[in-house]
């Protein structure tokens, strides 16, 4: 006997499991030579850029998930959410005057997570869902880093030194 297939049974599944399947996109890393200034960017242009001082800029393209980027992202900022680790105690005071205004310091890391965040959600034409809790990146083949003081999440796509190993 043959299985019957419920299509709406069939059609929900369907739906659930494209909900969550990866978003294939990329981000191109730009290194200026003279400038030695490397930054991203999540527009593809051909026939080259140049930089503001009229270097030809180095690009590396990165293939990303970019559904697996914006959930780590989305990962992160909820760790930023979390107590400042810099005004934790007696033992943090002193870093904390070394670096000054911590606060500051703890909103730029903020600020780079909901920029890279934006940009993922240009790169990708649908509305990003990050993927469920049970997820876990290096089961699915994405690489980080972890970065004091805050423990967030940086993956090898981030790191502007594994795009250009020699020049950083
Ligand atoms: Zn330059």
């Amino acid at each position: 006997m043959s299985k019957v297939i419920n299509l709406n049974e069939w059609r929900k599944q369907k739906s659930t499991e494209s909900e969550f399947a990866p978003i294939p996109g990329f981000i191109i890393w730009l290194h200026c030579p003279k400038c030695k200034s490397t930054e991203y960017t999540e527009v593809r242009m051909t026939g080259g850029r140049i930089h503001k001082c009229g270097t030809i800029v180095e690009e590396a393209e990165v293939a990303i998930d970019v559904r697996a980027e914006f959930t780590i992202v989305q990962r992160n900022l909820e760790i930023l959410k979390g107590p400042d680790p810099f005004n934790q105690g007696k033992k943090f005071k002193l870093v904390n005057k070394l670096l000054g205004n911590t606060e500051q310091l703890v909103q730029k890391i903020k600020n780079n997570e909901i920029e890279y965040q934006r940009r993922l959600q240009i790169i990708s034409a649908e509305k990003i869902t990050p993927y469920p809790q049970e997820w876990i990146p290096e089961e699915n083949g994405i690489e980080y880093i972890i970065v004091q003081p805050n423990g967030i999440m940086i993956t090898t796509a981030r790191q502007a030194d594994q795009h250009f190993p020699k020049k950083q």
